[in-house]
């Protein structure tokens, strides 16, 4: 059906991002509950437009694994996306709310995740470019859903045209600048999943939780394709980086520990030129647990599997066979 904004009654606000804010809403005419995300667009009306153009296409998205979509229409000077509401919200949520996620519903997270990355790539040729818990949703039911992927250019360059994030689930081939490809996907699911599984962002040291009040942005900008240069840059701290145009909560991102606390530049660096992170400590998961996120966390985008591959993994297989209830699960918070 047609979508209005006049016929979207707001009821809560559901949460902001670095791109805009989603609210959840209800469609009058139908009495459907529905997410609105807005999306702040600083283009042209062609370019407006050949954005809606491009996100008809996640009309044609149809997995259990995937959000679903209402539509899309434009609100100016914003681009509005209605989707399916999940009422359990994003794994980031949960998370900060209920602490470490058991390993084994971290199991069935990978599984979806892989499920829904192989089917927006083999059949639609969309690589999401954006995993990260908050991208990953749950519903009462029990169903794990993947959102916010990169299923229009016009959008992604928009955006990295007004505002950047330069995700710090980036993969090291992507911070060097590389083009992307599904492997940078299981790159930032492996971080989401040691960030399930810990309780906390792998990259911060401290024991407390994930969420620190670090002077530093998670974003840089500019983030084109190939702009992000590391050699020559000294490892001096770069300067705050203030969202421009509106006022747009930030997210910080710090490493720290013995009291230090490392940039958003130093934390790129870092996952460039150190060992990537584990599954820690060492014999608390179970080894199929470690050996899976070892192998999407491969620094050479060459040996690192596709999802595709990865659903034939040991441990997503014993995921596939599990009789864990996400349902019952849900339940609980
Ligand atoms: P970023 O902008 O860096 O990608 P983000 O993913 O947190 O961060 P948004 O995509 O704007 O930002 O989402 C904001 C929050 O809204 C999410 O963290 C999530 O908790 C909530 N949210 C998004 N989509 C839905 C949905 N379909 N149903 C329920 N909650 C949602
Ligand atoms: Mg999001």
């Amino acid at each position: 059906f047609d979508l209005k904004n006049e016929d979207l009654k707001d009821l809560q606000e559901l949460g902001q991002g670095n791109g805009g804010s989603v609210k959840k809403v209800e469609h009058i005419p139908t009495k459907t509950i529905m997410a609105k995300k807005i999306v702040l667009i600083d283009a042209k009306p062609s370019v407006r437009k050949q954005i809606l153009r491009e996100l008809q296409i996640m009309h044609d998205c149809h997995s259990k694994y995937i959000i679903s979509f209402w539509g899309a229409f434009l609100a100016d000077p914003n681009i509005c996306m209605c989707i399916e509401f999940m009422d359990k919200g994003s794994l980031d949520g949960i998370y900060k709310k209920i602490g470490p996620i058991d390993i084994d519903i971290v199991g069935q997270v990978a599984l979806a995740v892989l499920e829904g990355l192989t089917y927006l790539y083999d059949v639609h040729r969309i690589i999401h470019r954006d995993i990260k818990p908050s991208n990953i949703l749950l519903n009462s039911r029990g169903e794990i859903k993947i959102c916010d992927f990169g299923v229009s250019g016009e959008l992604i360059n928009s955006i990295a045209d007004t505002f950047v994030g330069t995700s710090t689930y980036m993969s090291p081939e992507r911070i060097q600048g590389a083009q992307y490809t599904v492997k940078s996907d299981v790159w930032s699911l492996g971080i989401s999943l040691i960030e399930l599984a810990l309780g906390r962002f792998p990259f911060s040291e401290s024991t407390s939780d994930g969420e620190s009040d670090s002077d530093y942005e998670g974003t840089l900008s500019p983030a084109r394709p190939g702009s992000i240069s590391l050699s020559g840059l000294p490892p001096a701290r770069i300067k705050r980086n203030t969202p421009k145009k509106d006022k747009r909560k930030s997210k910080g991102v710090s490493l720290q520990g013995g009291g230090m606390t490392m940039s958003i530049l130093e934390l790129l660096q870092h996952i460039v030129n150190e060992p990537a992170p584990r599954l820690t400590p060492e014999g608390r998961y179970p080894k199929e647990a470690e050996a899976f996120i070892d192998s999407c966390l491969l620094k050479d985008p060459d040996s690192r599997k596709t999802p595709k591959d990865l659903l034939k993994d040991a441990w997503i297989e014993q995921a596939r066979v599990s009789t864990v209830n996400l349902e019952d699960w849900a339940s609980t918070f």
